[in-house]
């Protein structure tokens, strides 16, 4: 009963203690300077992905710290990002949407930020599907094995990640992007 839960964060709250929860994050607000950048995590597989829309388990596994990263396209993008936050310019909002992410105007959807990031490490990774799943992290061609840990660490099988990269029925074969690291761990 009299239960609030807080959209920023998503904490939940008697009443009472609401409005003065909500005064902090307004606080924090006008005291933070820096430029937001959001990271939206995924909840559901993606709609083009042969697990369309079963749950992914993201947002649990990076809180338990089983995935350490996240793989984005544009690797320049998350670099140039990488180096505000850095500098302390700007920091990283890693959010999720807390119904469904396509139809927030219908269903009342809110991104609810679960984590910040201060300080950003990002890698390169060139994926290629010419022929069969092909990965280079760090300018480094990776075999099987290693394809199997980086998926891991991302909180896929190799399976679903070859799949979440190159969609069975897209007509993309390359891909270059950003590891994205969540904690200290680097390749
Ligand atoms: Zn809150």
């Amino acid at each position: 009963m009299g239960y609030i839960i807080c959209p920023e964060c998503g904490k939940s709250f008697h009443s009472l203690g609401f409005a003065r929860h909500m005064a902090m994050h307004r606080d924090n607000r006008e005291k933070d300077t820096r430029k937001c950048y959001v990271l939206m995590v995924s909840r559901t597989f993606p709609k083009v992905h042969p697990k369309a829309e079963q749950e992914t388990g993201f947002v649990e596994a990076i809180e338990n710290g089983s995935k350490i990263h996240t793989i984005r396209a544009d690797f320049e993008k998350w670099q140039n990002i990488a180096d505000e936050v850095n500098e302390g310019k700007a920091y990283v909002s890693v959010r999720y949407w807390s119904k469904s992410p396509y139809n927030y105007k219908r269903d009342g959807s809110k991104q609810v930020e679960f984590k910040r990031l201060d300080k950003l490490e990002v890698q390169s990774v060139f994926m290629t599907r010419y022929s069969f799943f092909e990965v280079t992290l760090n300018d480094e061609y990776i075999y099987h094995p290693e394809i199997e840990t980086l998926a891991k660490n991302d909180g896929l099988s190799y399976d679903d990640l070859d799949k979440w990269i190159f969609p069975p029925k897209c007509k993309q074969d390359e891909f270059w992007g950003a590891v994205i690291h969540f904690t200290d761990f680097k390749y």
